[in-house]
């Protein structure tokens, strides 16, 4: 650790740092919702910030990737008019953990692949990430140990750690440093402080431990050999088809192409909507065909998108660990039963 890649921020000055930034940018944070719930929503003061949080109900790739967003527009009254739209705003996301800026630097590899996905890049281009490290286990449903993202590793402007009486802050990029000196409220961090960095991280160790019976480089051999699992099988028995496992995945980027179109037929918009390998619909193809049409085998395909399929194309697993998916579903499917229903099947014993 260098000691100039890192600053001081006191507790006491950390509300006037947060109206600071309010007043420059657009700024969203985490706020408690009721029942253990939370989400990333604008604030102006650092009273609104729920430091202590479990994942949010939605991730932070809302911001990169809205639910709904329009792709271009057209009017054909006077010639052949089309305009492609591109709605982004500045902004800075605080208090991102870990898992999520995980999940961040997974849609970048998918969107920045070619084609390079125009509306994507733009939206990444104008959000600054300040994430906030995670000083306890969430919960239960968490498998952050596993895939190895419960420490800082890039993907961000600053990063907080809470260290008591203050925050020490990693500066990860220029426009990290800029935000430290616009702010005013940050001093050096003493070789004391880093030291202090050091032992918390070690502490952590003794309080994240990995969730399942099985090292992360040999999943994907789990999975070479888990296709015919009766594992699917019983998730085929229990899933709801209703999507929500993937509405909440800070990975997954599917969407559906729509058009709105003006009774003249002469103007519409373009826009495009998150969708969902869980529901029916979603592998039907023109003549009626569907080729994912039961709920194994789209159950199936979730999790190979996540621990298989992703390692061929961008060598990274595209679970994060976050558990939102096994926290919302409501026929009680969780991904770490799975995953250890997967090791304990007689198929994985013999290999
Ligand atoms: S949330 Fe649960 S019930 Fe709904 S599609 Fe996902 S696994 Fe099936
Ligand atoms: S698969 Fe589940 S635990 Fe993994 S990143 Fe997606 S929502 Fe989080």
């Amino acid at each position: 650790m260098e000691d100039n890649q890192y600053a001081i921020l006191r507790k006491e000055d950390f509300n006037s740092f947060i109206s600071a930034l309010s007043k420059l940018h657009k700024l969203a944070a985490p706020v408690f919702k009721g029942y253990n719930n939370y989400a990333f929503e604008e604030i102006r003061s650092g009273e609104e910030i729920e430091l202590k949080y479990i994942p949010t109900i939605l991730p932070p790739k809302k911001f990169f990737m809205p639910v709904r967003e329009t792709l271009l527009e057209y009017d054909i009254s006077k010639g052949l008019n089309v305009e492609a739209v591109t709605e982004y705003e500045e902004m800075l996301l605080f208090g991102v953990h870990t898992c999520d800026i995980a999940g961040i630097q997974c849609l970048n590899m998918v969107f920045s692949q070619h084609p390079q996905d125009h509306n994507y890049l733009i939206h990444k281009q104008n959000i600054k990430i300040i994430g906030l490290e995670c000083n306890e286990y969430c919960d239960e449903y968490a498998n952050c140990h596993l895939m190895n993202t419960h420490l800082p590793d890039g993907g961000y402007d600053l990063f907080f750690t809470d260290l008591g009486a203050y925050f020490i802050v990693h500066i990860n990029t220029p426009a990290g440093e800029e935000l430290i000196e616009s702010a005013g409220f940050f001093k050096s961090a003493q070789s004391s402080q880093l030291n202090e960095l050091a032992s918390f991280r070690e502490k952590k160790k003794a309080l994240f431990k990995n969730e399942l019976p099985i090292e992360l480089d040999l999943i994907p051999d789990l999975f070479d050999r888990s296709f015919e699992s009766k594992v699917w099988d019983d998730l085929d028995e229990r899933c709801l088809a209703c999507g929500n496992c993937t509405n909440v995945c800070p990975t997954c980027y599917c969407f559906d192409i729509k058009d709105v179109i003006n009774l003249r037929l002469i103007a519409g918009k373009r826009y495009r909507v998150w969708d969902s390998c869980q529901l029916g619909t979603f592998a039907k193809v023109a003549g009626g065909k569907n080729f994912r049409k039961t709920r194994k085998e789209r159950q199936r395909h979730r999790y190979y998108r996540k621990f298989r399929y992703s390692i061929d194309r961008f060598s990274r697993f595209f679970c994060t660990g976050c558990g939102r998916c096994s926290r919302t579903c409501m026929a009680g499917i969780r991904l770490k039963e799975t995953l250890k229903s997967l090791i304990g099947t007689k198929e994985d014993a013999k290999a």
